[in-house]
C-alpha cells in the first residue's frame, strides 16, 4: 500500500541531486534506488519491494527501522524546544543529559562530551582540539597526525587527508605534510612467511618508528578505527591497539580512537576500544549509532587530562573558541537517549555477542565457493573478500567488478550488501536474528554462485 511516484522520484533526483560518494560514469544512466520505508531489519523502495538491509543504512540503523518510540520521542522534543544554542552558558535538557549518559557509558577518564553531527565534522574537530591542547602546554610544535593507509575518517579536506583510502582521494588535494601514513595492519595481505604474530610486531614497529622519522615533539595524533570498516573490515592482529597506545603513551602523542562505526553495540558493547581491544583511548570520536540514524549526531569523548588543559581559563580571549550551530541539538540528542534507552531496555549488545559469531560462522559456510578469499570482521561488523586464486590470494582483474556484481544480484534477490571493490560488506542492525542471518547469507550464497 505504498503510494509513491517512483518514476518521478527518480527523476527528480537524478537531474538535480548531486549524491555523496557516486560514480558518474553510470549515474546519469541508472539514477538511483528510491529507498521509502523501513520496518525491522528490512527496506522497502518506492515500488514496494522488500529488501534485507545488510548495510544497516551506511553501518548505522541499530536499533532498526520504524521504530514508533523513537519517532515520538523526535516529535516530543520538537514541541518542547526544537533548537536552542549550546554555545558559552546556555544548554538543553537532552544534551545535558546525553552528555552524562556517554561519560558512564564510555570506558576510564573519557567523562567530557563535545557534540557534532557526524562522523567527519568529529574528526576535524578533534583535530583542532589536540593541537589547541599542545598549544596551551606550550608544545606548539605537536600539530602532526599519524595515520593508517586504509583508515576512513571522513570527507573533509581535513578528515579526507587523515583517510588512508587511496581511492577515495583521486581528483581530490590533501593537507600536505600534516598527516603521514603507515602501512595497514591487515593480517590478509601480510607478507608470505611471516607469522601473524611478527606481522603485529612490524605493525608496531612501524607506528614508533614513524613518529621517531617525524620527531616525537612534532607529533600529536594517532587516528585508528577498533577495526576498519571502508577500508575492508581490518581487524588488526592481537593485541595491536594496546600496544599502539603504549607507544603513543610514550611519545606523549594522544590515541583517538574512532569508533564512528564500532561504538554502540556493532561489536556487543557500547565502546569496542576498551571492552573488545583492551584499550583506553585519550579520545573516543563516535557518530551514526549513537542515534540509530534517526537524527544526525557526532560526539568527541574526551579525557579528564585533555578536559583539563583546554577548559583552563587563561588569558583574555583565549577561550575554546569551536563549536556548530547544531553541536547537542535538542532533537539529536533526544534521538540519542532514546535510542540508549532501547538498546539497554532490549540489550542489544547481548543479542550481538550472541548472533554475532553465528553471522560470522555462516558466513564462514561461503568458503565452499573458490572465489572466497577470506571470510574477516566481528559480530556485525563482517566481509567477504573474493579472489581469483584462495592460495596466491590474487585479485580478480577490475573489470570483473565483482564486489558490485554480486552486490546487484543480491538486490534483485531481496539484499542490500555494500560492494567495496572486490569486497561485500556487511553491517545490518543490530536486531538481526539467527534465522534473518540465515536468510542474508543464503542471498549472498546465490549471488556469489551467479557471479562466479
Ligand atoms: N569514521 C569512520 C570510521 C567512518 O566509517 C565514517 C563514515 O563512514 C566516518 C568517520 C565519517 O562519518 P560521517 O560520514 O558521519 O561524516
Amino acid at each position: 500500500n505504498l503510494k509513491y511516484d517512483s518514476k518521478a522520484l527518480w527523476r527528480m533526483d537524478r537531474d538535480h541531486y548531486v549524491h555523496p560518494w557516486t560514480d558518474f560514469s553510470t549515474f546519469k544512466e541508472t539514477g538511483s534506488d528510491v529507498i521509502a520505508e523501513g520496518d525491522g531489519i528490512y527496506v522497502f523502495d518506492a515500488d514496494g519491494k522488500r529488501y534485507i538491509d545488510g548495510i544497516g543504512g551506511l553501518w548505522c540503523v541499530n536499533i532498526g527501522y520504524g521504530r514508533e518510540e523513537m519517532a515520538q520521542a523526535l516529535a516530543e522534543q520538537a514541541r518542547r524546544i526544537c533548537y536552542y544554542s549550546t554555545f558559552t552558558h546556555l544548554t538543553t535538557p537532552p544534551a545535558a543529559e546525553l552528555a552524562a549518559k556517554l561519560a558512564q557509558l564510555a570506558p576510564g577518564p573519557l567523562n567530557h562530551v563535545f557534540y557534532t553531527t557526524g562522523g567527519s565534522e568529529s574528526n576535524d574537530a578533534i583535530a583542532r582540539f589536540i593541537a589547541f591542547y599542545f598549544n596551551r602546554l606550550g608544545k606548539k610544535s605537536k600539530k602532526k597526525i599519524i595515520a593508517r593507509t586504509d583508515g576512513y575518517h571522513g570527507s573533509t579536506l581535513l578528515t579526507a587527508t587523515i583517510t588512508g583510502v587511496a581511492f577515495d582521494k583521486i581528483g581530490f588535494d590533501t593537507i600536505e605534510d600534516l598527516v603521514h601514513h603507515i602501512p595497514c595492519p591487515n593480517p590478509y595481505r601480510r607478507p608470505e612467511g611471516m607469522t601473524v604474530e611478527e606481522f603485529g610486531d612490524q605493525c608496531i614497529a612501524d607506528l614508533e618508528n614513524k613518529i621517531l622519522e617525524l620527531g616525537p615533539e612534532n607529533v600529536a595524533m594517532f587516528f585508528a578505527e577498533p577495526i576498519m570498516g571502508a577500508g575492508g573490515v581490518i581487524v588488526p592482529p592481537p593485541g595491536y591497539h594496546k600496544r599502539a597506545k603504549e607507544v603513543c603513551a610514550k611519545y606523549e602523542v594522544k590515541y583517538i580512537s574512532d569508533e564512528v562505526v564500532t561504538g554502540f553495540g556493532r561489536l556487543g558493547h557500547f565502546f569496542a576500544s576498551k571492552d573488545n581491544f583492551d584499550l583506553q583511548p585519550d579520545v573516543i570520536t563516535t557518530a551514526k549509532g549513537i542515534t540509530s540514524g534517526y537524527q544526525p549526531l557526532g560526539a568527541i569523548l574526551l579525557s579528564d587530562e585533555i578536559y583539563d588543559v583546554i577548559s583552563v581559563p587563561q588569558e583574555k580571549g583565549a577561550m575554546l573558541t569551536n563549536g556548530f550551530t547544531y553541536s547537542g541539538h535538542p532533537i539529536a540528542c533526544a534521538a540519542g537517549l532514546k535510542n540508549i534507552e532501547i538498546m539497554e531496555r532490549e540489550d542489544i549488545c547481548g543479542h550481538v555477542r550472541e548472533v554475532g559469531p553465528y553471522f560470522k560462522k555462516r558466513l564462514e559456510s561461503l568458503y565452499d565457493l573458490p572465489i572466497v578469499g577470506d571470510v574477516r570482521g566481528s559480530h556485525f561488523m563482517l566481509c567477504v573478500e573474493f579472489v581469483a586464486d584462495r592460495k596466491t590470494k590474487a585479485l580478480l582483474p577490475p573489470e570483473a567488478a565483482i564486489g558490485n556484481r554480486i552486490s546487484r544480484l543480491a538486490q534483485e534477490r531481496g539484499a542490500i550488501i555494500r560492494p567495496i571493490g572486490h569486497l561485500n560488506v556487511m553491517s545490518p542492525p543490530l536486531t538481526m536474528t539467527k534465522a534473518q542471518v540465515d536468510d542474508l547469507v543464503e542471498i549472498i550464497r546465490q549471488s556469489a554462485t551467479l557471479a562466479m
